[in-house]
C-alpha cells in the first residue's frame, strides 16, 4: 500500500497525541481522572443538545404516530394520480374513513419507483432495497397491520466496502464507529483523519444544534473540504449516494439533508420506535410486500376502482366548480377532490390550473434526477462482500461520480444479482463501458428522482402545513415533501394529506 510521505500516519500521530494529552494531565492538574470525567461530561451535554428548529427536532416530530380516522369520508368521492406507495397508502386510508376511491395509474403496474424483478415467481429486489423499521414507524406500523414481518438483509456476518483510493475501509453495516476508528487508526494520515472529523462534527452542528438553514454542504464545509479526498472518497460514496447528492449538487444540497442520513440511519443517535423489536431494529429488506398487500387488500375494498395504463393529462374545475380528472385517452371522472401523488414535476402539469399558487410555485422549486441502476452478474469487483461503494472518474468528463453496488439478499433467497445505482446518463455510460462486463447486464431501471435543493428543503413541515390549509379540492403528496424521502416519507405525507380531506388538521 502507497502511502504518501508528506503526512503523518495516525498511528504515528495517535501516539504523539496521547502522550501531549498524558503530559498535559500530569503537568496541569495531576489528576487524569478528573480531565477524563470533564471531557466525557462535555461530550455528553453536546449530545444531549438539541435545536428545536433542527433536523433532528423535525423528525422526531415525524416519527409521532398519526391517527387515521374510520369515519367522516361517506359520500365523498377522490380521485388518487399515481400508484407509488404514496398514492396506495393515500388510497388506503381514504377508503377506511369511507371515501369512494379511483386511482388512476399511467404504468401497467403499481409501485411507482418500487420496480420488482420476477423469475420463476421469485421476487428479486432492484430499485428499492432497503430499510430501516425503527426510524420509520409510518412504514414499520402499516407492515404490522398487514402482519408482514421484517426480514434482516444478512449484512451483520459480512463486511462490505467503501474503497477509499487506493485502500478499502471494510466495515459491516450497522457496525458502528468501531470499524472505522480501526481502519483510521490504521490507514488513514493525520490530515484525512482531521478532514474527517471536522466534516463530521460540522455536519454533527448542522443536524442536531441548528434550525434548518439554506447552507449547502459547500457553505457548511467549506471549498478545502468538500475538495478533500475524505469527502470525495469517503462521505460521498457512503451518504451522497443515499441522500441523491450528486457532485454537482455539494452547492445545492442542503448539509442537513446529507447529515440525516449519518446521524438519522446510519449511526443513529436516537431509536425514533421505542417498541421496535429484534428483527425490527436492522437493516430489513424493502421487497415490495407492502405494495403488494396494499394493492391486493384495495382491489377486494368496497368503493375501490382502478385505472392501470391510464396517464391522467390535467385536472378541470368547470363553471359550478365541478372537479373533473381528464386521462390521455379521453376518459374522465368527476370527483369531490383529488389527491395527485406523484412527482413534483409530473404534477405540475396536471394540476397547475386548478391548485392554489403557493402550491404550484412550491413545486415549480424541484427538478428531477435520472438515476440508473443495473440489475447484472458482474462480481468482479464486489466478490464475497455484500455490498460496494466507490468513486469514480468519468473518463469523458474528467469528473467524480459515485455508484453504489449491492448483493441484496431477499430472505431466504441468496442474491443472485447484483445491482448497481448510478446516477446521470454521462456517468451510466461511463460505468458500463469501463467498469462493468456489459454482456452480464439483465435489466437497467431508469427511475427519476426529485432533487433536493436549498429552496425545496428547509422547514418542510412548516412550508406544507401551510400549503395543505390552502388547499380545498385539490392536495398534492410525494415522498419528497418530508425526511430523504424514502417510503416512511411517502406515507407519512400521504396521511397527512388525507386528513386534510377530511377536514382535519395534520
Ligand atoms: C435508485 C433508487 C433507490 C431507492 N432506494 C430506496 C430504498 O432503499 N428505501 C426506500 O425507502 N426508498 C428508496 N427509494 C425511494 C423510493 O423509491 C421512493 O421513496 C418512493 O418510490 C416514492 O414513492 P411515491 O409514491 O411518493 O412516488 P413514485 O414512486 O414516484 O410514484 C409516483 C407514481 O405516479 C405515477 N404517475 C406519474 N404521473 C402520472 C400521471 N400523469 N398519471 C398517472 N400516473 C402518474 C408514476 O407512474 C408512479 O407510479 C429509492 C429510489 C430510487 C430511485
Amino acid at each position: 500500500m502507497t502511502r504518501s510521505s508528506r503526512f503523518i500516519p495516525v498511528r504515528s500521530a495517535f501516539g504523539i497525541a496521547t502522550l501531549t494529552y498524558l503530559a498535559s494531565v500530569f503537568l496541569l492538574s495531576g489528576s487524569l481522572l478528573i480531565w477524563t470525567t470533564l471531557y466525557i461530561l462535555i461530550l455528553f451535554l453536546l449530545l444531549k443538545q438539541e435545536h428545536p428548529g433542527s433536523t433532528a427536532s423535525i423528525l422526531a416530530y415525524d416519527a409521532l404516530p398519526i391517527d387515521m380516522p374510520r369515519t367522516g369520508g361517506e359520500g365523498k368521492s377522490v380521485v388518487v394520480v399515481g400508484g407509488g406507495i404514496s398514492g396506495l397508502t393515500a388510497a388506503k386510508y381514504l377508503i377506511q374513513a369511507g371515501c369512494d376511491v379511483t386511482l388512476v395509474e399511467q404504468r401497467e403496474i403499481v409501485g411507482g419507483n418500487n420496480d420488482p424483478y420476477l423469475e420463476n415467481g421469485e421476487h428479486h429486489a432492484s430499485t428499492v432495497i432497503i430499510t430501516l423499521p425503527a426510524q420509520q414507524p409510518h412504514y414499520l406500523h402499516l407492515c404490522r397491520e398487514y402482519g408482514i414481518t421484517q426480514t434482516p438483509h444478512d449484512f451483520e456476518d459480512l463486511k462490505g466496502s467503501i474503497v477509499f483510493e487506493d485502500r478499502e475501509l471494510n466495515t459491516k453495516m450497522g457496525s458502528g464507529i468501531g470499524a472505522f476508528v480501526k481502519f483510521i487508526y490504521r490507514e488513514a494520515t493525520l490530515k484525512e483523519l482531521i478532514d474527517g472529523f471536522t466534516i463530521f462534527f460540522k455536519l454533527y452542528y448542522q443536524y442536531q444544534l441548528q434550525p434548518e438553514s439554506p447552507k449547502s454542504l459547500t457553505d457548511v464545509l467549506g471549498e478545502r473540504l468538500v475538495n478533500s479526498t475524505v469527502f470525495t472518497h469517503f462521505y460521498m460514496p457512503w451518504v451522497g449516494i443515499n441522500t441523491w447528492c450528486r457532485f454537482e449538487d455539494v452547492d445545492r444540497q442542503p448539509a442537513h439533508v446529507f447529515a440525516a442520513f449519518i446521524f438519522e440511519y446510519a449511526l443513529s443517535l436516537k431509536t425514533r420506535d421505542k417498541s421496535a423489536k429484534y428483527k425490527e431494529d436492522y437493516w430489513c429488506v424493502l421487497d415490495g410486500r407492502l405494495i403488494h398487500k396494499l394493492r391486493d387488500r384495495l382491489l377486494t375494498s368496497d368503493g375501490y376502482s382502478q385505472h392501470l395504463n391510464t396517464k391522467v393529462t390535467q385536472i378541470v374545475r368547470d363553471s359550478e366548480g365541478q372537479l373533473s380528472v381528464r386521462a390521455e385517452d379521453g376518459r374522465n371522472w368527476d370527483c369531490d377532490a383529488v389527491i395527485v401523488a406523484t412527482q413534483p414535476t409530473q404534477a405540475l402539469p396536471v394540476l397547475a390550473d386548478v391548485a392554489p399558487s403557493s402550491l404550484v410555485t412550491e413545486l415549480r422549486k424541484w427538478d428531477q434526477m435520472d438515476c440508473y441502476v443495473l440489475f447484472h452478474t458482474d462480481f468482479s469487483d464486489i466478490g464475497n462482500r455484500p455490498w460496494l461503494h466507490q468513486t469514480h472518474r468519468n473518463v469523458t468528463t474528467g469528473n467524480f461520480y459515485i455508484t453504489n453496488t449491492i448483493k441484496p439478499r431477499m430472505g431466504d433467497l441468496d442474491a443472485k444479482y447484483l445491482i448497481t445505482f448510478v446516477y446521470n446518463t454521462e456517468n451510466y455510460i461511463d460505468f458500463k463501458t469501463n467498469h462493468l462486463d456489459e454482456s452480464l447486464i439483465v435489466k437497467t431501471y431508469e427511475p427519476k428522482l426529485p432533487i433536493f435543493n436549498l429552496e425545496n428543503s428547509i422547514d418542510r413541515n412548516t412550508v406544507w402545513r401551510d400549503i395543505d390549509s390552502q388547499c380545498t379540492d385539490v392536495f398534492w403528496t410525494q415522498a419528497c415533501r418530508s425526511g430523504l424521502q424514502y417510503h416512511n416519507n411517502g406515507i407519512l405525507s400521504s396521511k397527512r394529506v388525507v386528513r386534510r380531506v377530511l377536514g382535519l388538521d395534520w
